[in-house]
């Protein structure tokens, strides 16, 4: 950090860069390697982000690559909405295969917004009804449809409105609602059963991220996701699964609602799906995705480099049993740091390696992800004073002692 060649490429992008994104650290990414990430000066991190639950077959990873390489020598884009192609049919077969029984059909598109605009488009279209309720600390994406439904930030709705049909109802966020999990699950049902009575004879569908992401890992209790499956059953309303981050093995299923025994209409998939290559799905039953031809399409859903490293990432992933292993070392951290004494920490949560570490301020949380930034491990924040540990889903014991290290000791100064 600090040294030239970072300090100019900073530099150049603060003239050319649009303001609106938003960097936490000050790292430049120079190439990644497995759990490692070096920046543009030869520092080595260690990647407890995944570059955001993203890298989670590793950084560059081998098989990966050599399928993109493979392909890269057939063809790279086929118009998938105008023409039909093998490998993107692949990669949906191979998707299907991961997925719970019962859901059939796949659209495919490049971020994890636009899966969220095609779930809620589905449900819409399907149901032909026109509310939607959400969260209040959603994340489901940045575009109008998406950012309509997202409700973790202000700053992320500021000037935005009007926004589309969309209720926000709490999330059981037991912590910050300072309730017991079993009381807030049941005061939030209760809250959800009010707007579905209000809206129910035009409500589409409930939209939820299994496990909330970008407002600080906020863990829900069964009993609370087992709740809202009942009352979309007994309201005729579509439940939507967003697994953009919590899916692809990170909790240790596939679809992080399979911890809690759920099973969902319509699921969305996006960042790790195709080891680092932009991609979005989004799943359903065969008889939910019923649209007829024109209602929905793009141009690049369905790229032939993308579906051909989605196929190799799954195959790894499957392979190489990373959900056990999210599942062994995710426990392992989440031990360890709740044997940590210190009075900084006030909460440790999380399934598998989507860990967040509740802090008893924001202060205390940003100078603890900076302190760990110069020590080399790179931590994300979320919510209001959560850090949050999603690292490459290949991580082992012994890196994960290394990450523990450098936060222990940085939280003998917080
Ligand atoms: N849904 C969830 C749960 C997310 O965490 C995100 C991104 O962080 C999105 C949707 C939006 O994905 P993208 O940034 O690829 O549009």
């Amino acid at each position: 950090m600090g040294t030239k060649r970072s300090d100019s490429i900073r530099a150049r992008d603060a003239k050319v860069v649009s303001p609106s994104l938003t960097r936490e650290l000050p790292v430049v990414f120079e190439r990644g390697s497995g759990c490692d990430v070096w920046d543009a000066d030869g520092k080595r991190y260690l990647d407890f982000t995944a570059c955001v639950a993203v890298a989670s077959v590793g950084h560059s990873n081998k098989e990966v690559r050599k399928a993109i390489t493979r392909q890269l020598q057939k063809g790279i884009h086929c118009a998938f909405s105008d023409f039909y192609a093998d490998v993107p049919v692949s990669f949906c077969e191979k998707l299907l295969e991961q997925m719970p029984k019962g859901f059939g059909k796949v659209f495919l598109s490049n971020s994890g917004t636009e899966s969220t605009e095609a779930a809620y488009k589905l449900a819409r279209w399907h149901t032909n009804k026109t509310w939607v309720i959400a969260f209040e600390g959603a994340f489901h994406g940045r575009t109008m449809g998406s950012l309509s439904m997202t409700k973790s930030k202000p700053v992320q709705r500021d000037r935005y409105s009007p926004f589309l049909p969309v209720v926000h109802t709490p999330f059981p966020y037991a912590y910050k609602m300072r309730m017991e999990p079993e009381e807030c699950s049941q005061y939030c049902l209760s809250k959800l059963e009010d707007k579905m009575r209000a809206l129910r004879n035009d409500l589409a569908a409930v939209f939820m991220e299994p496990v909330q992401g970008e407002s600080g890992y906020v863990v829900p209790p069964t009993s609370f996701v087992k709740g809202v499956r009942r009352l979309c059953d007994e309201y005729h309303a579509l439940l939507g699964m967003d697994d953009v981050q919590a899916g692809c093995w990170r909790t240790g299923k596939f679809l992080a609602e399979e911890n809690f025994k759920v099973n969902a209409d319509v699921v969305w998939l996006s960042k790790a799906l195709a080891g680092g290559m932009p991609i979005g799905a989004t799943v359903a039953r065969n008889e939910i995705m019923d649209w007829p031809p024109g209602s929905h399409a793009n141009t690049f859903g369905g790229n032939l480099l993308s579906c051909a490293a989605g196929i190799a990432a799954l195959d790894f992933m499957e392979k190489k049993r990373l959900g056990d292993n999210a599942q062994k070392v995710g426990s392992y951290i989440m031990k360890m740091l709740s044997e940590i004494d210190s009075d900084a920490i006030c909460e440790v949560r999380g399934i598998g390696l989507m860990i967040g570490v509740e802090m008893k301020d924001r202060k205390s949380r940003d100078r603890l992800i900076q302190a760990a930034c110069r020590k080399g491990l790179l931590l994300l924040p979320a919510g209001d004073a959560v850090f949050r540990i999603c690292p490459p889903l290949v991580l082992n014991k012994k890196q994960a002692d290394e990450g523990l290290e450098i936060i222990k000791d940085c939280l003998k100064n917080i």
